[in-house]
């Protein structure tokens, strides 16, 4: 007996029917004799309509009032499942992210959680409530504003309050039946994995696997939150994700990340000097903007080149933070190469085999297709390609490295 968490993300909870569903499973999880706190998302694309409401009224819209918006649609939903279990005769109370005790940073569209104040949580269940909290959003304490946690923010909901309240397990609930070598809606082949460390997780969700909001994971590995990925619809059992996953015998990679809406910029003649490369990004990064991966071209004595790539939605603004810098920092001309992806492999087993990356750029050249970019850690590496090539990069990889096979012989 203990605090269970359970998340049902949108399209679990994307109807009536699914709702009535998303209440049988909580039941039966009370009835193993489980205290539970339910977390939801908004109903299946909810989150999207509003953000298209939004835009029908403003290219820009202020993120406040979008906070305010899209916490809307959760709170739809906690309250439809609390009347579910109400109907089979259960004891159920739903909460905002802010009755819940969620405390925030007050950074619209994308906060941080800093704070959860569990007492009311705790005080509902051991009243024998069943407590329905809502997903992606909280409160900002000093000010009292509503903020959101970033689309996919209600994975970090559910994880973040397992933490604060010391729960036994955190169940994520969704439309795949765990967590896959790569996103299984695109490459038919993908195969779920039983179980990947956090560390890989973190990776892969931080390299565009959408299954978990990145966040969750890393809440889940700094408290070592116990977290299962599995099928709202399917009894299986699910992906765990855990401190040290067994790697599968010869395995390096466990899985396969990608992104699209990939932007490479160059700054062409830069100045070299000890201060040029910190003044560039800290110019960048104090405008908020994020750079992903950095590559320095030495042209000769005097002058460098530097490309980075940022996620195309930022171009415009990036363009204009460099714009006003130029004069300062001496550089020529910014060249923009916009319709790009990332491809990423992932897996922790590939720490101490040098042969890894080397197999990816073989067996991606032998298609065809060019890498323009590539970044390494000690358990992932990316490439950047064109965004044409971006599905069959990554179907030729799956293929390369043997994700869709159990116990491959691996020869690197
Ligand atoms: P929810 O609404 O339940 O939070 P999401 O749409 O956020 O669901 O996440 C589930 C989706 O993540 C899947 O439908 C799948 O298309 C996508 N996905 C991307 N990469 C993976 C992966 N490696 N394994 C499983 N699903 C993935
Ligand atoms: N409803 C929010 C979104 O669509 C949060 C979530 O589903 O996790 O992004
Ligand atoms: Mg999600």
């Amino acid at each position: 007996m203990g605090i269970i968490v359970q998340k049902f993300g949108g399209t679990s909870v994307g109807s009536i029917e699914r709702i009535r569903s998303a209440a049988q499973r909580v039941i039966k999880e009370t009835e193993q004799g489980n205290q539970v706190v339910v977390v939801v998302s908004a109903m299946g694309k909810t989150t999207d309509a509003l953000v298209s409401l939004a835009a029908q009224l403003s290219d820009n819209p202020s993120k406040r009032e979008m906070d305010m918006l899209l916490s809307t649609g959760e709170q739809v939903t906690i309250a439809l499942l609390s009347m579910a279990l109400q109907a089979e005769g259960k004891q159920a109370v739903s909460l905002t992210g802010w009755q819940a005790g969620i405390e925030t940073e007050e950074f619209p569209s994308n906060a941080r959680i800093v704070n959860i104040k569990t007492e009311r949580i705790i005080g509902l269940l051991d009243k024998g409530n069943i407590v329905i909290v809502a997903g992606f959003q909280g409160m900002v304490k000093e000010s009292g504003e509503i903020t959101t946690l970033g689309r996919g923010g209600s994975d970090t909901t559910a994880v973040a309050l397992a933490a604060a309240l010391g729960a036994a397990r955190c169940d994520i609930y969704t439309d795949v039946t765990g967590v896959f070598t790569t996103d299984p809606r695109v490459v038919s082949s993908a195969r779920k994995i039983p179980s990947i460390s956090y560390d890989e997780m973190l990776e892969m969700a931080n390299l565009g696997a959408g299954v978990l909001h990145p966040r969750a994971v890393e809440f889940a590995k700094n408290y070592q939150v116990k977290l299962e990925v599995r099928s709202s619809q399917e009894e299986e059992r699910g992906t765990l994700v855990e401190e040290e996953a067994t790697m599968e015998q010869n395995l390096m990679v466990r899985g396969l990340a990608f992104e699209g809406n990939i932007t490479k910029i160059t700054v062409s003649n830069l100045p070299n000097g000890i201060e040029t490369l910190s003044s560039l990004f800290s110019t960048l990064a104090d405008n908020g903007i994020n750079v992903d991966i950095i590559i320095q071209n030495v042209v000769n004595e005097s002058t460098t080149n530097i490309s980075f790539s940022i996620d195309s939605s930022v171009l415009a603004e990036t363009q204009e933070v460099l714009a006003a810098c130029q004069e300062e920092l001496g550089f020529e001309s910014i060249i923009t190469e916009g319709g790009l992806a990332k491809v990423s492999i992932v897996g922790s087993g590939m720490i101490s085999n040098p042969g890894v990356a080397a197999k990816m750029f073989k067996g991606l050249s032998q298609k065809g297709i060019m890498i323009k970019m590539v970044s390494t850690s000690e358990i992932k590496v990316s490439t950047v390609v064109s965004q044409a090539d971006m599905v069959n990069a990554v179907e030729t990889l799956h293929d390369v490295f043997e994700l869709d096979v159990r116990q491959p012989a691996h020869q690197l």
